[in-house]
């Protein structure tokens, strides 16, 4: 039996927690916290952003974001900058806990997304859907390429083999997803 090309998830969009800011003590107020985070992916994805807590108990606060963009095909390579609303909600049990407030559909999320040259919550990035899509077609591709290249043993004795076959199974997955 070939052994199967591993998969890995479609997972690798850089994003912010606010509960890795939490642990940090971020959203302590009074006091403009900044830091810098070197988000590390599967495959060697590195990704370096700077923020900035602006934390207010009775105003508005908010969080300055400065990031590069995450696509080679954008035009600009200059790093960019968004300002985050940060949205207080009340514990049961005394205390706050903090959200982003996602700058395009305005609800709270608890992490943000990176993803070309925009911080958006994972909904308005369309991203589980996006990468799965993408990631399954060039996993599909991989398998189908690496099976296809072994030719001669497409037939033993006249009948097809089992990686022939598992080579039309998933050639048909890929054209059903292509199509
Ligand atoms: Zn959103």
């Amino acid at each position: 039996m070939p052994k199967e090309t591993s998969c890995a998830k479609a997972d690798d969009v850089p994003h912010i927690d606010t509960e890795l800011l939490n642990r940090k003590g971020c959203f302590q107020p009074y006091e403009a916290k900044t830091g810098m985070v070197t988000w590390e992916g599967s495959r060697n994805v590195r990704f370096g952003f700077t923020f900035e807590m602006h934390i207010s108990p009775h105003g508005a606060s908010y969080m300055f974001v400065s990031f590069p963009p995450t696509s080679p095909f954008l035009p600009t390579k200059e790093l960019l900058s968004r300002t985050v609303s940060l949205l207080p909600t009340n514990c049961r049990y005394g205390g706050v806990r903090w959200w982003f407030q996602c700058p395009h559909c305005l609800k709270r999320a608890r992490i943000l997304y990176f993803y070309r040259d925009n911080i958006l919550c994972r909904k308005c990035h369309g991203l589980w859907y996006r990468s799965q899509t993408v990631e399954r077609l060039a996993c599909l591709d991989r398998k189908v390429e690496k099976l296809g290249a072994e030719e001669r043993w497409r037939y033993y004795k006249g009948r097809s083999t089992r990686r022939y076959k598992s080579y039309l199974k998933w050639k048909e997955r890929l054209d059903r997803i292509e199509k």
